[in-house]
């Protein structure tokens, strides 16, 4: 199954794209991700990154989109994958298509996670990301059993540069100009499934796979 999962920041795209990876048994492909693990490699993509990243804004789409192309040609993606974070422009989603055809593939859903936006800001500010091996918690919904530490590793929690309500405002403005018209993209073309992201984990899940009819 090859899924997009579109959603603003802080809407749980990678707490869900976690629990459907396991599923599914297809990986999950989060730029964010990708491009975290290369600043903290400090690699020349990484170095271009954080400037933009630190900011709360988009990556340009060149760097992306190339880094996307190459990603789905790895082995493991023959099955399918879990897009997170991407595409989240106009431009990247008709690059993806692009891709997709050269690949003769297509994509089968496009779910549209959706969580009001007072609710992001609460839900972001408070996270805590594991740097050794990027698990999430939160504070408040999810605190770790140790504070400060991962209960998935053991490793050190912090709080991301853009996960600060400033940058977080910032972000969540970026999406609405940006990424927002992906859902109007993708519905005109038969795609979308939209699915409350409010409420327990599990029970969002739930409402994921019955969308997907999985
Ligand atoms: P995320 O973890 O998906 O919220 O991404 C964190 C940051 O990485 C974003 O605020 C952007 O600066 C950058 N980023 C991630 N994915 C993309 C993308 N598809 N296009 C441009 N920038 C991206």
């Amino acid at each position: 199954m090859r899924l997009i999962l579109l959603g603003p920041p802080g809407a749980g795209k990678g707490t869900q794209a976690k629990l459907l990876v396991d599923r599914l048994e297809i990986p999950q492909v989060s730029t964010g991700d990708m491009l975290r693990a290369a600043v903290k490699d400090g690699t020349p993509l990484g170095r271009e990154a954080k400037a933009y990243m630190d900011r709360g804004v988009l990556v340009p789409d060149g760097v992306i989109i190339g880094l996307v192309r190459e990603r789905l040609q790895q082995p493991d993606c023959t099955r399918g994958y879990i897009l997170d974070g991407f595409p989240r422009t106009v431009a990247q989603a008709e690059a993806l298509g692009s891709t997709l055809e050269a690949l003769r593939a297509s994509l089968d859903h496009v779910l549209s996670l959706e969580v009001p936006t007072e609710d992001l800001v609460l839900r972001i500010a408070g996270r805590r990301t594991c740097r050794n091996c990027g698990a999430m918690s939160h504070v408040r919904f999810s605190p770790s059993k140790v504070e400060g530490r991962c209960d998935a590793c053991g490793g050190p929690t912090y709080q991301r540069d853009d996960d600060r309500e400033e940058t977080v405002r910032r972000r969540l403005q970026v999406y609405t100009e940006q990424t927002a018209p992906l859902v109007s993209f993708y519905e005109a073309r038969g795609l979308l499934r939209r699915v409350s992201g409010t409420g327990e984990i599990a029970g969002i899940f739930q409402r994921i796979t019955a969308a997907l009819g999985t």
